[in-house]
């Protein structure tokens, strides 16, 4: 089964609940950080890595001495990648999606591919938890591949926990592509509310049945609790704001760890999505 845990903006508790679900599940257990750009479930759960690979993106390379300089290539790319300009093809590396229809074009097969670089996957275990995360090269655009690479190494055993980016763009649906349902992570306020209205849209329109954790759960007002009894969405479980669990946190320590109790209430969460979805 796979789990994607989702939030509409960052800072609502997403990791948290992603890193304490995965240390709390009994059987084989795997916990994806997708959010490639800011990877940070490694700094909770400190698992011992062993392994690493470069991940990159095709990107044309061309030779002039066979260049016509016709221009196709420069016409079929929807990016502005490359563009021939009188006696040269000028070629954008960070705007290249690796695409290929640039070199398929190619009436002289004057384009090669050469392989940018555009960052790192790793592998590692922690508690008998599998993890894997991405790292994103620094003011690297193309989330989007990295993502794809650490699904790659999803093992498809047991509970697969993915860790999204926050907000709702293409990096998010990337990650939670393929999920059995998805776990919006919010906060009972009325940012909160609006940013988890965007979040249950794109889960729609991905035809993924989701439900919700409400963190920091008594503060703000009773937005987020009426707008999930519209829209039929379940409150899978509440974490009151608890001065030990913040101090926890920012120590980059685990909240099952705090209060073991979290670990049954973790549990039942995935029993319940179980239940929901009939497995
Ligand atoms: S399509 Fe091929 S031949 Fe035409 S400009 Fe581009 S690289 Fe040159
Ligand atoms: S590979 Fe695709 S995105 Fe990259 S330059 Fe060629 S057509 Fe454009």
């Amino acid at each position: 089964m796979i789990v994607g845990i989702a939030s509409g903006k960052g800072g609502t508790g997403k990791t948290t609940v992603a890193t304490n679900l995965a240390l709390s599940l009994n059987g084989k257990v795997q916990l994806l950080d997708c959010d490639v750009e800011e990877p940070n479930a490694h700094l909770f759960l400190k698992p011992k890595f062993h392994g690493s690979e470069s991940v990159g993106i095709p990107i044309p390379q061309v030779d002039e001495k066979l260049c016509t300089f016709c221009g196709k290539c420069g016409e079929i790319c929807q990016y502005g990648a490359i563009l021939a300009v009188k006696k040269k093809v000028l070629v954008f590396p960070e705007l290249c999606h690796g695409c290929g229809g640039c070199s398929l074009v190619c009436p002289e097969a004057a384009i090669s591919e050469v392989m940018r670089e555009i960052g790192t996957v790793e592998k590692g275990v922690v508690r008998g938890v599998d993890f894997v995360h991405g790292r994103l090269h620094v003011g690297e655009p193309m989330a989007p591949p990295l993502i794809r690479a650490v699904k790659e190494k999803t093992n498809n055993q047991g509970t697969v926990i993915i860790d999204a980016p926050p907000g709702t763009s293409c990096p998010v649906i990337e990650s939670i592509k393929g999920s059995g349902y998805v776990i919006l992570v919010t906060e009972p306020t009325p940012f909160g509310l609006y940013d988890l209205t965007l979040a249950v849209d794109m889960v729609k329109a991905l035809s993924i049945p989701s439900g919700v954790i409400i963190n920091k759960a008594d503060i703000g007002d009773r937005g987020v609790d009426q707008f999930c009894q519209r829209e039929n969405l379940p409150v899978l479980l509440r974490i009151p704001l608890e001065r030990r669990i913040a101090e926890a946190y920012s120590r980059g320590e685990m909240m099952v760890d705090i209060y073991p109790e979290y670990k049954e209430k973790f549990r039942s969460v995935i029993s319940e999505v179980k239940r929901l979805i009939g497995e």
